[in-house]
């Protein structure tokens, strides 16, 4: 259930107050546009991570795994085009010497900053970080972050062909950190300089790409549905032709209705044979296939799904946060899919005298794999609040009845009704709200 009371601020703050992010180097000051995920940020994080590789190798055809490196040199960065045009448009203010993408705001306007309306020519800026490899400091030992996780996917393509038993159709998926060197980063995690992507890149006949790309945008739409994002929120829009990437047939973004406006969650691409033919010309390898049924060679198509695991992760927060009353006092409530939630249970001794009880429970759901926590200090109220604030579906609590009848007391996170119900019964009870 989506909440029209969610801000980026009360995101933000619920962020940092409940563990889920917070700001990097804080003490020292904080770095612009990076984070540090907290523990249930981290949670949050590897669930979204494994929610998508399930979700990648579900399917008939093979979908492998990849883990590449993140710097790569300038060959590489040349061939895929990023060198020569992975830019955006920066202005500056003459007078308060303020940075903007020149995309983000109105030149014939005012600094929003300052009120003066002197602005710097338009410069193209690359968002590459640039580094260097080794102690000598020349042209050679340039390289560069990996703006992108696919790239290491294009360039071993052969290697993973070769060395799998694997045919035409099928995909390479991949998740890793990307850098961006953002001229102005913003909305928390919507557009930072150090961010991880999942990428996945299906290569297949070229008559058959149109139909992989249908294909592919109903799965990952299904994808983020099973998530439990709103329906309403979440659609698709293909893109203009003028959008369109010269060699691209056709590209669709997942948006997401956000607070500041319906946004790109995930691109999908129909890439043709751009990649591969790009990286044949400059590395000078053949990465054509033989296709045995015809008996001569072609360049795979690649149909592309690259989503931001931080941006989902920033999505699932909006569209799980919710404000309501509740015994006359204003609460914040998570409302994450089960399958979502940091924690799918918590289990509450009432008193400090039923600690040892409860806890024979958290540790027989601990160990049965289910995301329990044991929660004990302040009032059962203060403790409710609690876990809705950080998204967790049910709460048990074990109470001095407890000792007596064998029953505790389930709490809904959502509805806040409550009933009694056996010990032995908690752990299948956990199982049926993740289905
Ligand atoms: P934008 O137009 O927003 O800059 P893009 O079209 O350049 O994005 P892609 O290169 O298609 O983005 O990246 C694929 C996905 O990676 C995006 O859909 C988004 O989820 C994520 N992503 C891209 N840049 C960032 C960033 N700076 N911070 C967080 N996530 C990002």
């Amino acid at each position: 259930m989506s909440s029209s009371v969610a801000t980026l601020d009360k995101i933000t703050a619920l962020c940092k107050r409940r563990g889920f992010v917070y700001q990097s180097a804080e003490i020292y000051g904080g770095l612009n546009g990076v984070y540090d995920f907290g523990p249930l940020g981290t949670i949050l994080k590897n669930t979204i991570k494994n929610a998508w590789l399930a979700h990648m190798t579900s399917f008939a055809e093979e979908v492998l795994l990849l883990d590449g490196s993140i710097l790569g040199g300038s060959d590489v960065w040349k061939a895929s085009g990023h060198l020569d045009g992975f830019s955006d448009p920066m202005v500056d203010c003459l007078v308060c010497k303020k940075r903007y993408r020149a995309d983000d705001i109105d030149l014939e306007k005012n600094c929003p900053h300052c009120g003066n309306k002197q602005w710097t020519d338009i410069r193209q800026f690359n968002l590459m970080f640039q580094t260097q490899l080794g102690a000598m400091a020349d042209g050679s030992s340039i390289a560069y972050l990996r703006p992108e996780t696919a790239q290491a996917i294009f360039i071993n393509f052969k290697n993973v062909i070769s060395t799998n038993r694997v045919k035409i159709p099928f995909g390479i998926a991949q998740i890793g950190k990307a850098f961006r060197n953002e001229i102005t980063p913003k909305q928390f995690l919507f557009r930072m300089r150090e961010f991880e992507q999942m990428e996945m890149e299906f290569f297949c006949k070229p008559d058959e790409a149109d139909k992989f790309f249908e294909v592919w945008i109903e799965r990952r739409k299904a994808f983020f549905l099973s998530l439990g994002l709103t329906p309403e929120n979440v659609r698709t829009r293909p893109h203009a032709s003028d959008e369109l990437a010269h060699y691209a047939k056709g590209c669709v973004d997942v948006e997401y209705n956000f607070p500041f406006g319906w946004k790109e969650l995930e691109g999908i691409a129909n890439r043709a044979d751009f990649d591969l033919t790009q990286h044949s010309k400059h590395s000078g390898k053949d990465l054509a296939v033989f296709d045995e049924a015809t008996k001569a060679s072609y360049t795979p198509y690649v149909v592309e799904c690259s989503v931001g695991v931080d941006r989902l992760f920033l999505t699932l927060l909006f569209d799980a946060y919710a404000e309501d009353v509740v015994e006359g006092e204003t609460r914040t409530v998570l409302r994450f899919h089960p399958r979502v939630a940091p924690y799918t249970a918590a289990i509450m001794p009432l008193s400090n005298k039923l600690s040892d009880q409860a806890s024979e429970i958290y540790k027989k759901l601990k160990a049965a794999g289910i995301r329990v926590q044991f929660d004990e200090s302040g009032s059962i109220g203060k403790r409710y609040r609690r876990q809705d604030e950080i998204g967790t579906p049910v709460c048990f609590t074990f109470d001095f009845e407890s000792v007596e009848d064998g029953k505790v007391t389930a709490r809904n996170r959502d509805t806040t009704k409550q009933e009694r119900i056996a010990i032995d019964q908690i752990e299948g009870y956990v199982r049926d709200l993740m289905r």
